[in-house]
């Protein structure tokens, strides 16, 4: 099933969702105390599918505060990298790699945003990257 954070936000009638201009830097926050997700409305639409992923994964875990800035570092990449998967699935990474390599294309085709594209290259399994040179091999073998 692909991803889709509206979706997923759909089926949690308990939880709320907000727009409204946070601090420079911050896409999204989860407030646990109120179980309520809130995106920045600066961003565009492509930022807000990403924000607002990386939120509901706080959400599912009713994250709260974390106790060190080193952990909580180590966990907001981690949760990150969760969002970049769910967002960009495999067959969708491969499909965008064969007409493109430009990040800001890819991010475009994609439907993310560029640092989304960028965690979700930069942590590639094994497998998933010998399925991407296959298939990209594979395609550009064909080529006159
Ligand atoms: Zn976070």
């Amino acid at each position: 099933m692909i991803w889709d954070p509206k979706k997923a936000l759909l089926l949690q009638p308990d939880l709320t969702y907000m727009r409204t201009e946070l601090p420079p830097g911050e896409k999204g926050r989860y407030f646990p105390a109120f179980h309520t997700i809130v995106v920045d409305s600066g961003l565009n639409q492509a930022g807000r599918r990403c924000a607002l992923t990386h939120e509901l994964i706080h959400a599912e875990a009713r994250d709260d505060c974390i106790p060190s800035s080193w952990l909580t570092d180590k966990y907001e990449h981690d949760v990150d990298k969760q969002a970049a998967t769910r967002l960009i699935t495999l067959e969708a990474l491969i499909s965008a790699l064969l007409w493109t390599h430009n990040p800001d294309e890819l991010a475009e085709e994609l439907h993310v945003d560029a640092d989304t594209v960028h965690v979700r290259l930069a942590h590639l399994s094994r497998a998933e990257r010998g399925a991407i040179a296959a298939r990209l091999n594979e395609a550009f073998s064909r080529l006159p």
